[in-house]
């Protein structure tokens, strides 16, 4: 038998019917060259980050970490160097004492925004998450709570932004502008690199000393330029997302301009102590050997990402983005339009995890969201999203937001699985797959 014929005899023992596995095939066949526009970006990131950490020469030492206030930990402030780098900003904030993502981009604004200021918003309603942050739902300690206010501006129907409705937007009060490169939880087109630089230069035009902050979730390394290449202040991000290439066990991180970060510093820590202190504890291998593999990481959730989208599209769902556009980040929106579609899909990932993958994922009220969210993830660390994971709010338009996998392998798998358990649960026909 043939290395492929194995590998069908195998999937069919894992639960995976001849046809499905054969109507991956056909569909993975058509993407050889959206898979190497795909490689030939993380060939350059390999290398960006490589030389990143040899031009901070990155040591053996650097791996070990340090105890109690963490003075002098030459691996955590060489890491930040490294990040400054590879983003190409003055300074950056990496620390394991950044719990997640919404950590990381709350300490940006709580460290960056005074009573009095007003933050704005021109692309629409920000992540779950920071509604509470912010205050926009009512929340203790949110930003609201401390005089600061919000205003938003909606991207309009085709996507593009509203120009007119942002430069009435912006006035005196204006000190920080946040930008969210990824969907989130919404079906609108996530921004490449290029529009969020157009955007900050229009912003810029009007009001120059403004903070642009941008919510780089998801997007790290998914194309060649990072949003301080085009003139971002602040870029922030989650460790158990892209950069942490799935080996940062807890983490996110803050870069740009260097008092935007050292505001951020001493909100993490102490006013006067600021980056001073932090120990890095036994974590700093993880986060750079990671950070080194998060380009090729990246670009396997990427393509499991390009191949659901082509999958689901044959198969008559709405998909965000289409099978053919251009990727700015790695979450995949497929549209089932009820709420069993996105219940079977999520059930169908969770099968597919190399932990967990006995448990059957039901809808709960999480913290943080409005609605009930199942999520699928049997993940080596808990919640990471750089794994192969899926979420889904029970409410309309009942979409599915899959995200990751380690490795392309894994991430096909993955996929495969959720058809299958949308078919098994007779949510699409079996002949749809002869097409
Ligand atoms: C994941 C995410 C966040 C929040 O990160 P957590 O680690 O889940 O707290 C914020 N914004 C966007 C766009 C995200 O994708």
């Amino acid at each position: 038998m043939t290395a492929t014929e194995h590998t069908k005899e195998l999937y069919s023992a894992m639960g995976i019917s001849p046809e499905v596995y054969d109507y991956g095939n056909v569909i993975a066949g058509q993407l050889r060259e959206r898979f190497q526009q795909i490689d030939d970006i993380a060939e350059y990131n390999q290398l960006k980050v490589l030389h990143a950490m040899q031009k901070n020469q990155v040591s053996e030492a650097c791996l070990l970490g340090t105890t109690g206030y963490g003075y002098n930990d030459l691996g955590r402030d060489t890491l930040e160097a490294v990040y400054a780098d590879i983003f190409h900003t003055e300074d950056a904030l990496v620390r394991p004492q950044i719990t997640c993502g919404t950590h990381a981009l709350a300490l940006a604004l709580m460290s960056n925004l005074r009573p009095g200021d007003e933050l704005f918003s021109p692309v629409g309603k920000p992540y779950d998450t920071l509604e509470e942050v912010i205050g926009i739902r009512p929340s203790r300690g949110s930003l609201a709570e401390y005089g600061v206010t919000y205003r938003q501006t909606d991207l309009l129907e085709d996507g593009s932004f509203d120009y007119e409705g942002i430069r009435k937007s912006v006035n005196e009060k204006t000190r920080l502008v946040t930008i969210q490169r990824s969907k989130g939880y919404q079906t609108r087109p996530t921004l490449s690199v290029e529009r969020i630089g157009e955007l900050i230069r229009f912003i810029k035009e009007i009001k120059p000393d403004v903070i642009c902050m941008v919510d780089n979730c998801y997007g790290e390394f998914v194309e060649e330029r990072e949003p301080g290449d085009v003139g971002a202040d602040l870029v922030v991000g989650s460790l158990i997302k892209n950069p942490g290439g799935g080996l940062a066990p807890i983490g996110g991180y803050i870069a740009g301009k260097k008092e935007c970060v050292e505001n951020a510093a001493f909100r993490l820590t102490s006013p006067g102590l600021g980056k001073e202190v932090g120990a890095s504890l036994g974590i700093l291998k993880d986060f750079y050997q990671g950070l080194f593999l998060a380009p090729v990481v990246t670009a396997g959730a990427l393509k499991g990402a390009v191949f659901a989208a082509n999958l689901y599209e044959k198969l008559g769902y709405a998909v965000v983005p289409n099978g053919s556009e251009s990727r700015h980040d790695i979450i995949q929106a497929v549209t089932f339009g009820q709420p069993e579609g996105v219940i079977a899909f999520c059930r169908g990932i969770q099968a597919a995890a190399p932990v967990d993958s006995h448990v059957t994922p039901e809808p709960w009220d999480m913290p943080g969201y409005d609605a009930k969210v199942i999520m699928a993830a049997g993940a080596f660390v808990s919640g990471s999203s750089i794994e192969l994971s899926a979420d889904g709010p029970i409410k309309p338009p009942y979409a599915v937001y899959f995200q990751g996998g380690l490795t392309w392998q894994h991430a096909r798998f993955g996929i495969l699985k959720s058809l299958q358990s949308l078919v098994d649960a007779g949510l699409v026909e079996r002949n749809a797959l002869n097409a």
